[in-house]
């Protein structure tokens, strides 16, 4: 008999899901939980090639959403792709992150709980343009707010300002996030956004006064050289070629063809009007983009004493102005060191090497704390008008996480040691929300919970976090004692404390054989994602992050608006040191794992196909690393240890009523009770399935596939 053609109707949409999942010869199963071989990460990894051969760049496991970036435009996010997306199941249509931004987007309003999308993946995996994919999704397809109706516009033009001062050419990406971003939509009773906030983490600043071969600075300076008015050029004393600045010359590399500075200075300009900058603001923000660029190029000589001078007077003379302060504090700071002995001040003068240091530290201090500036700006203009109504009460919030995913490179320093501090808290509340889900799906169910066993990171985070025992700790302590501790004292002081830990390795506590492949100055972590070898040189340096007092003092003279609201008068009475770079990101990550816990979490994990930023090339070894990294198999694992496939009782008998006279072509009962005839006339033994409150659960893909291989005859 064959009841098979009607079963599908005419809705194409349940004939895309029958095609992908039929066709999986060619096209891969579009689950990776309905792989027969699930451990195996060779089939795991057949299975993105088969994909992503046929540009089907989005998988499953389970709700989390993986996602290989293609490096070209497969025009899938149009105005048509998101209404195909809107109101249906997820399942019911191919993978996609509309699918995801969708059902965020309904729990949202129907639940009316706190959603969270954490997106992560390696740089240039495509973290950022999801995150602006769903923005647009958002944007495009909620209803407009009563009010304020321009928040909209505001959330999506937040983003080229925050990516021209946060974002730069890598060699891994010509548009690398070079900080860590959450950004919260908030939405009012109807759905409708209605406001906006951002948390930024751990600016790459280093990267103000140094980039590497092939790489630039931030973005933001080759706008405006390119792109701006020339008498606004005239006024900062600029010139158009970024030759001309030191800071901007180390990489060799000012000219990127998949950049159009101009065209791109243009959209930040018109951008930064529409997230409430005034005509003065965006002047004092030229200046301090400006005074950086004047910073560089500013040259020291040394007098008899070897003390240092300046000797580029028209480059002080810019500074003075743009800045705001003092030409002759300015001199004085670049060149002294303020020392405060017995309650008297006083000034020693710096030799050529410490003047360079004194100088690019102010570069960094004055670039990034513009940049902290730059969010806070943009929150003020992004904080919902209507904070005071009723309404307001009744917001709903959707949080979007764009953060570095976790990083190994021949030389891993101080910043890789926090951003895969991080990638660790993340995993471990991925773990830890799964596993809760999972548990808490089983007993919404009714079914019994079967225990899985997985690695639980807790002490990779413990070893690093903890207090007086973890590393950020005893690296603080270090950072203590100026003048006596040095990289190598903190790298024995790590080694006297932590000596025993599985987790931990030195050259000195390693044994002959794992000796050869660790340096005196390095330690090893044994990350969930595998070994990474830290060299401690830079960590005191980094982790204190100093700015000698006369210069905050003089920055904190500065008649520029936005620089005297970066530096502020109680830093320098404040008799408290201020935090250290480690301990301030481990407060904000341990905030940001609160933010993240009150929320419902969906997932997506972006995963690199090529180093050569290149559409359809498909490179193996770098793949299977980010599975690694990404903890797939871990995911998958976790997701198939009790069953492999679970669906709504209505759906699945929708679909599969074809197969069974007694549900064909209608069932008038219940529908569990026409899935239990349903599945008694397919013969499905015990141990295959469990029939919960509202969903049938699947054991093994199999069955799964015999069932709709039986649609097929
Ligand atoms: P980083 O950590 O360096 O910031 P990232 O994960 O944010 O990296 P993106 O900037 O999002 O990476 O992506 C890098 C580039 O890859 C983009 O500029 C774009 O050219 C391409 N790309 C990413 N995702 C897609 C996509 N879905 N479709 C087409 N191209 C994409
Ligand atoms: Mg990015």
């Amino acid at each position: 008999m064959r009841y098979r053609a009607s079963a599908l109707g005419s809705d194409g949409v349940r004939v895309t899901m029958e095609s992908a999942l039929t066709a999986r010869d060619r096209v891969g199963v579009q689950d990776f939980v309905l792989l027969e071989n699930f451990t195996s990460e060779a089939a795991f990894i057949e299975n993105l090639r088969r994909r992503f051969r046929e540009n089907l760049i989005y998988t499953y496991i389970g709700p989390v959403l993986v996602s290989v970036n293609p490096y070209r435009d497969l025009q899938i996010y149009s105005r048509q792709h998101m209404e195909r997306y809107r109101g249906v199941s997820f399942y019911e249509v191919p993978p996609h992150l509309f699918a995801v931004a969708d059902t965020v987007y309904r729990a949202l309003r129907t639940e009316r709980r706190d959603q969270a999308v954490m997106i992560s993946g390696e740089s240039g995996a495509g973290k950022t343009e999801a995150t602006k994919r769903l923005l647009q999704f958002y944007a495009e397809t909620c209803p407009a707010p009563e009010r304020g109706g321009a928040v909209r516009d505001r959330l999506l033009q937040s983003n080229p300002v925050l990516e021209a001062f946060g974002n730069a050419r890598t060699l891994r990406n010509d548009n690398s996030s070079r900080f860590g971003k959450y950004m919260d939509v908030q939405f009012d009773f109807k759905g409708a956004p209605v406001g906006g906030h951002i948390l930024s983490y751990l600016l790459e600043k280093s990267r103000v006064v140094h980039q590497n071969h092939g790489e630039r600075n931030f973005h933001v300076f080759y706008q405006l050289l390119e792109g701006g008015e020339e008498e606004t050029l005239r006024r900062l004393g600029l010139e158009r070629n970024p030759q001309s600045y030191l800071y901007l010359v180390k990489g060799q590399c000012a000219k990127v063809s998949s950049i159009n500075d101009k065209n791109d200075w243009k959209v930040v300009r018109k951008a930064l009007t529409v997230i409430d900058f005034t005509e003065d603001e965006v002047e004092d923000l030229l200046s301090i983009v400006a005074s950086v660029l004047h910073l560089g190029n500013l040259h020291f000589a040394a007098n008899e004493e070897s003390n240092a001078q300046v000797t580029t007077e028209n480059q002080l003379k810019y500074l003075t102005r743009l800045l705001g302060v003092e030409g002759s504090t300015l001199r004085e700071a670049l060149t002294h060191r303020k020392i405060i002995a017995k309650g008297e001040e006083l000034l020693s003068p710096l030799n050529l090497e410490q003047a360079a240091y004194a100088r690019d530290a102010l570069a960094k201090a004055v670039y990034s704390r513009t940049f902290t500036w730059l969010v806070a700006k943009i929150n003020r203009s992004l904080a919902s008008k209507d904070a005071e109504s009723p309404s307001w009460r009744s917001t709903t919030v959707l949080g979007l996480l764009d953060i570095y995913g976790f990083e190994v490179f021949q030389h891993n320093s101080f910043e890789q040691f926090c951003i895969n501090y991080c990638n660790e808290k993340l995993q471990q509340l991925f773990i830890e929300l799964t596993l809760k889900s999972e548990q808490e799906e089983y007993e919404a169910e009714g079914i019994a919970w079967e225990p899985v066993q997985y690695f639980n990171n807790k002490i990779i985070c413990d070893l690093v976090e903890e207090k007086f025992k973890g590393i950020i700790s005893i690296l603080d302590e270090e950072c203590l004692r100026p003048g006596e501790a040095t990289d190598l004292t903190f790298l024995e002081k790590l080694e006297d404390t932590v000596k025993h830990h599985p987790h931990f390795l030195t050259h000195k506590l390693a044994d002959q054989r794992t000796r050869k492949s660790l340096g005196r100055g390095e330690f090893r972590l044994l990350h969930y994602a595998g070994e990474v070898t830290y060299s401690v040189t830079g960590f005191l340096d980094k982790n204190n992050d100093l700015l000698f007092r006369n210069l905050k003092e003089t920055m904190c003279s500065s008649e520029n608006p936005i620089m005297s609201q970066c530096f502020d008068r109680s830093e320098l009475s404040d008799k408290k040191r201020p935090e250290t770079v480690a301990t301030q990101f481990k407060m904000s990550l341990l905030q940001l794992v609160e933010i993240l816990k009150s929320k419902e979490p969906a997932y997506v994990r972006c995963i690199k196909p090529n180093d050569a930023k290149q559409p359809g090339r498909f490179d193996e070894v770098l793949i299977r690393h980010q599975v690694k990294y990404l903890g797939l198999m871990e995911n998958l694992r976790v997701r198939r240890a009790g069953f492999a496939y679970r669906r709504k009782y209505e759906a699945f008998l929708q679909r599969y009523k074809s197969l069974c006279p007694e549900t064909w072509p209608t069932w008038a009962g219940r529908p569990q009770d026409g899935v239990a005839v349903l599945i008694r006339h397919l013969g499905y033994k015990p141990e295959e399935y469990k029939m919960g409150r509202t969903k049938i659960f699947i054991r093994f893909p199999k069955t799964l596939f015999a069932t709709e291989d039986a649609l097929e005859v």
